[in-house]
């Protein structure tokens, strides 16, 4: 089973053109490959053995190829209805996938890697440590668990679960280019959120993708950026911000700021004209992100009030700004509150 996954011989995350040559490749005609690619992603199929349409001795003998799908190991529901999954990948690894339901949208939140190298000090996954890279049929599998088990189409999909997306490019975008041609799920409606990496954005920037993007900046600062997100220390603010630029002209999409809010750490006056001084002249949207509480660090939230008194300094400005509370907090399911070690 590990030999074929290393060698990507799962069939989720393939296209129908690489489908059709799979089928082929096992003796059979063309018109199955368009069969087997809607029973992968149209129909839900775990296991060759299920899908009718085939013949029957076929089936049989491939009964136990792996098509790539986990198994829910756990799930709890918060009273928003936000519902959070513990997968069990293949390998017996497990990661969150965070399901999240609004009036007229199903959002997932989906992981990029087992755990997270990056150790931001606000964060529990970092807290967790780090295993390894998803492949992209991983990816695509937890939209497609969080779809069936709604029940609903999704129709967005954010890479804000566990993981540094941008420390696995080749496989994220793989995902994003399953997500949208095989899922249906239009680029917009994916969002890709970094802390950012040396290089990394511009090599993400080549592949040209209409995702929506976002960047974790939460410091208006190098020293405060340092202190809490370590991996800093290698790359400043400025060039990070450079190559932000650099991104909006290569791409023609604009770039989201995510920004973390703790109490009398990085929310104060002055550091919200110190945030709007550095993003001068650069057309973006700031996305502020009240403080979960996770029980490693003391960090506090802040008092709506402070939160307001931010974000209006911020608009006076002239920065496009939202207040983006997380759902989920009651199942442990909101941002920066996923970790692989706490399975019940
Ligand atoms: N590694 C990527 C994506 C995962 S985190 C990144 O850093 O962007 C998704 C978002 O949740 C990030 O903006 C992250 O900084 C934020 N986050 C992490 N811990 C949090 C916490 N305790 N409360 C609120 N947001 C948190």
């Amino acid at each position: 089973m590990t030999m074929q996954l290393d060698k990507q011989e799962v069939l989720l995350g393939k296209s129908l053109a690489q489908l059709t040559d799979w089928v082929q490749q096992q003796g059979q005609p063309a018109y199955r490959g368009k069969q087997l690619y809607q029973w992968l992603y149209d129909r839900g199929a775990r296991t060759l053995a299920e899908i009718s349409v085939f013949p029957k001795q076929w089936r049989e003998n491939l009964a136990d190829y792996p098509i790539g799908r986990s198994n829910i190991h756990y799930r709890s529901i918060a009273p928003d209805k936000t519902q959070k999954y513990l997968l069990r990948l293949a390998d017996g690894l497990i990661i969150e996938t965070v399901g999240i339901p609004t009036a007229k949208r199903l959002t997932v939140c989906v992981s990029s890697q087992v755990g997270c190298p990056m150790a931001c000090d606000f964060c529990a996954t970092g807290k967790g440590g780090f295993t390894r890279n998803l492949k992209s049929h991983e990816i695509v599998d937890q939209v497609l668990t969080v779809q069936e088990d709604f029940g609903q189409r999704v129709s967005n999909v954010v890479f804000m679960g566990m993981g540094e997306p941008l420390l696995n490019i080749q496989e994220v975008v793989a995902a994003v280019h399953s997500l949208n041609e095989d899922v249906g799920i239009g680029q917009r409606s994916l969002t890709l959120s970094t802390v950012g990496l040396p290089e990394k954005i511009r090599q993400l920037a080549q592949h040209c993708l209409q995702v929506t993007f976002a960047v974790s900046l939460h410091a208006s600062n190098q020293p405060l950026r340092q202190q809490l997100i370590p991996t800093a220390k290698h790359y400043t603010l400025d060039s990070l911000i450079e190559d932000c630029r650099e991104y909006v002209r290569l791409t023609g999409r604009r770039v989201t700021f995510e920004y973390i809010l703790l109490a009398g750490v990085n929310d104060l006056p002055e550091h919200a004209l110190e945030l709007a001084q550095l993003l001068r002249g650069f057309q973006t949207h700031v996305n502020l992100i009240p403080y979960n509480p996770i029980q490693e660090v003391d960090y506090q939230r802040p008092s709506e009030q402070r939160i307001e008194a931010f974000a209006n300094i911020l608009r006076q400005k002239h920065i496009a700004v939202s207040v983006r509370y997380s759902r989920g907090l009651e199942a442990d399911a909101a941002c920066g509150q996923l970790r692989a070690s706490r399975i019940p």
